[in-house]
Formats: structure tokens, C-alpha cells, sequence
């Protein structure tokens, strides 16, 4: 790890404009389990696709209750060690953006600027009706849940209400892989940290990053399939890697 650390610190040092891409790992420290880890959400519950949730009363209200289950998850948790390492570099001038596959709001808790950590998968700190757009805060989906015991439709145009998020099946948002590929494109330096790197087209930004001649980091506690093509591959734990770039 030591070794490792210094070589990151060396090319972080150099660097003039650094994209770190995040993954469900920078936020397991903080509560939050990944997917594909043992004891991940996934090895618990098949994932809703899109097309499920849109055409079934019961997917949606399946999917809502597993949000509020996990509600005290997401409200507890706070910024980690990889979260306030990127923010610091991120106030020194260092990292213009961050580009996250994490729906959980802790790079804009840890000082990113809504529009500095951009979202590919959302967000799940707040919903919106998936026909018009329209905002609704978790509490208000609760409250309308709880009283009709099904999950709400939109006010304004009946259209189902989900989370802000992303699912397996629903189309990427434009505008956030827009700006992910200009970063990945304009970059010198690429980090991927905490992702399995199997998610697409999320985890070709690593690989775009490199043939647009950025160097490529990949921090991850287990092997992913691009560390073949990576500068610095560091297998160890996300919070103790970067630890050491927190600062004061
Ligand atoms: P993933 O679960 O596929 O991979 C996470 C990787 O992080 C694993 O390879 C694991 O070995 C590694 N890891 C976990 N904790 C670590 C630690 N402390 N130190 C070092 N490595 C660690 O996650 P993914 O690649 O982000 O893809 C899954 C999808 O799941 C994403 O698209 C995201 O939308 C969603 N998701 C988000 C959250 C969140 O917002 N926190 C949580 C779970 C899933």
C-alpha cells in the first residue's frame, strides 16, 4: 500500500487536471453496501429493470418499500475518507469535476457543487415523476404511500413517481455523459475507485480517459477488468489509500 500511495501522491502532484470516476466502494465505509460485494444488495435482491417499473403497480410499490427500507442507510450516512480526499483536492484546484455512479449524495455532502459531481445514475435522495420530470421529496412519496398503500403517481400528470435514479433498462441522462466525456477527453490524470468497472456504458470513461492520453489510476479492492490497462493499480482499502490526500 505504502508504495502505492506514494506513486498516486507523485502523479497527483504532477498532475494539472484530475478526474476521479466513483463507485459504490468509497461509500461501503460509510454504510452504504455495495452491489457485487459479498453481502452487497444484490446478492439479497434481483434488481427492478425500468420496464418492469413502468408497467407494474407492484413493481413500484416493491421498489418503494425497498427504498424506505433502506431509508435510514442513506440518512445516516456521511462523507468518508475517499469523499473529503477528492473535496480537498477539489478545493486546491486540482479536480474541476467529479464523475460518480452513485446515487447517494455524498460528494455534494463532502463540497462538490451539484453541478461538479456529476450524477450518471441520479440520485436517490430525492424522486420525480418519470412522465413530466416533477420533484418530489422522499417524505411526500412516504406519506402517500402510507396512506393509500400503493405507490403514488404524479399530481400533475399521473405518470409514476421514482426515485431520481437510473435503472438497468431506463435511458442514460444526456447532459451528465455529455460532460463525462468532455472530463474524461481534457483530463491528465484518471482515477476510477470503488467500482467493479462491469456497469455500461458508465465504465468505458476509464478506458476513453486513457486513449485520450490521460494516465489511468484504478483503486479497488478487488481486481477489475481494466486494471490491464492502468498506470497504477492499487488493491487495498479506498479509505486508507486516500487517506493520506484528506488534509486539514
Ligand atoms: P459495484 O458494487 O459493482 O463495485 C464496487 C467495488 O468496490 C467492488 O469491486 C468492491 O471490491 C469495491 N469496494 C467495496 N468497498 C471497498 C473499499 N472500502 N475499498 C476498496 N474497494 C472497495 O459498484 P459499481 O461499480 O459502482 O456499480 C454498481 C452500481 O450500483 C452503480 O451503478 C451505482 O449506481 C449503484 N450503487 C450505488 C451505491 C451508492 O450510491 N453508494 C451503492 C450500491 C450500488
Amino acid at each position: 500500500l505504502q508504495s502505492g500511495v506514494e506513486r498516486l501522491g507523485d502523479m497527483i502532484a504532477r498532475a494539472k487536471t484530475i478526474v476521479p470516476f466513483t463507485g459504490a466502494g468509497i461509500s461501503t465505509e460509510c454504510g452504504i453496501p455495495d452491489f457485487r460485494s459479498p453481502g452487497g444488495i444484490w446478492t439479497r435482491n434481483r434488481p427492478i429493470q425500468f420496464e418492469e417499473f413502468v408497467a407494474s403497480q407492484e413493481a413500484r410499490d416493491e421498489s418503494w418499500r425497498r427504498r424506505f427500507a433502506m431509508e435510514e442507510v442513506f440518512a445516516a450516512a456521511r462523507p468518508g475518507r475517499g469523499h473529503r480526499a477528492l473535496a480537498a483536492l477539489h478545493r486546491a484546484g486540482k479536480i474541476p469535476a467529479v464523475i460518480t455512479q452513485n446515487i447517494d449524495n455524498l460528494h455534494q455532502a463532502s463540497g462538490f457543487a451539484a453541478d461538479r459531481g456529476i450524477e450518471l445514475h441520479g440520485n436517490t435522495t430525492y424522486a420525480r415523476c418519470i412522465g413530466c420530470g416533477q420533484v418530489y421529496q422522499l417524505d411526500w412519496v412516504k406519506r402517500r404511500f402510507e396512506a393509500d398503500g400503493a405507490a403514488p403517481n404524479c399530481t400533475e400528470c399521473d405518470e409514476p413517481v421514482k426515485t431520481a435514479t437510473i435503472s438497468f433498462g431506463q435511458a442514460m441522462p444526456e447532459d451528465e455523459m455529455q460532460r463525462a466525456t468532455e472530463l474524461s477527453q481534457a483530463c491528465d490524470l484518471f482515477i476510477a475507485i470503488g467500482s467493479s468497472l462491469v456497469v455500461w456504458p458508465a465504465a468505458g470513461f476509464p478506458m476513453m480517459a486513457k486513449n485520450s492520453g490521460a494516465r489511468l489510476v484504478i483503486i479497488n479492492r478487488e481486481p477489475t477488468e481494466q486494471d490491464e490497462i492502468a498506470d497504477l493499480v492499487i488493491h487495498h482499502d479506498i479509505g486508507e489509500a486516500l487517506g493520506p490526500f484528506v488534509g486539514n
